[in-house]
């Protein structure tokens, strides 16, 4: 389909093009179309922008990435899809790994999106096949399964679009958990000690930037940048940003 790009909601319409086009090839799995779904409707009443909470977890999630002994960008069907340039970026920027961690897993599947992560510029991808031997404790989905020398090891994990029940038992094994999440109220923003509630196809260009920038910090300020950050009060905000795009229809 060709959108053009007068299209209002041209933004919209591409992205859904690519997760479509992602189910189609084997990327995207249909369960992965409707939280998408859910994913939209917090877009839209947050007017579908980069809020300030967001841009405050950004360089938050940017200064813990860098100060970070052993980084890990976790991928999913869906964020293979939408932003896989932008995901292999981040690792090389930060010296972390990639690592494909799937809810619906499956060898064909696990494989497609390791080829896309390789197009897109990787060198290695863990979590494929039997590289995935080890395990998250007190977890029973496959998302269990995860890679030794990969998120098993990391003291950090960037993990969009996530359920709630691994980010709690990433930060039971005693791992900073970084999330992207349009919904501040999910049971991931709340486990996560850094949660961006933005849509992921412009969080992730912003991430890449702000690492860039904070690059030039010393480590003690990017230590500061950390401990100044409180993810409980930033997704109050979050929740005010929506109710306050929400008051202008109601004309208060
Ligand atoms: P939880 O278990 O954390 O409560 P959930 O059950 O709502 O979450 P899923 O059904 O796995 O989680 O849905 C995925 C989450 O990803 C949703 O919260 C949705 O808001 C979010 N999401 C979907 N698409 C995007 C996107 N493009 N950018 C950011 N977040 C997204």
């Amino acid at each position: 389909m060709i959108i053009p790009r007068s299209h209002p909601r041209y933004l919209s319409l591409k992205t859904r093009e690519q997760l479509v086009k992602g189910n189609r090839s084997g990327l995207v799995v249909p369960e992965g179309l409707i939280a998408h779904g859910r994913g939209e409707a917090f877009d839209y009443i947050l007017g579908e922008k980069t809020g300030r909470s967001a841009k405050s977890a950004i360089t938050a999630a940017a200064a813990l990435l860098l100060t970070a002994r052993r980084p890990v960008i976790s991928v999913n069907g869906n964020t293979a899809a939408l932003v896989p340039r932008e995901l292999v970026e981040l690792a090389r920027a930060v010296g972390g790994d990639v690592e494909v961690n799937l809810f619906h897993r499956g060898r064909d599947r696990e494989m497609r999106i390791a080829k896309t992560l390789m197009r897109s510029g990787a060198s290695r991808i863990l979590g494929v096949g039997k590289e995935a031997s080890g395990r998250i404790p007190g977890l029973e989905s496959m998302r269990r399964k995860v890679d030794p020398s990969g998120i098993t090891k990391a003291d950090v994990v960037l993990v969009p679009l996530e359920d709630g029940d691994r980010a709690t038992a990433l930060r039971r094994m005693g791992k900073k958990v970084i999330a992207v999440d349009l919904n501040p109220l999910s049971r991931t923003a709340r486990a996560a000690n850094v949660t961006i509630v933005d849509n992921v196809t412009r969080a992730l260009p912003l991430l890449n930037r702000e690492v860039r920038r904070l690059k030039r910090h010393n480590r003690s300020r990017l230590d500061g940048i950390v401990s100044g950050f409180n993810n409980e009060k930033n997704l109050v905000t979050a929740v005010k940003e929506i109710t306050s795009y929400l008051d202008k229809w109601n004309g208060v």
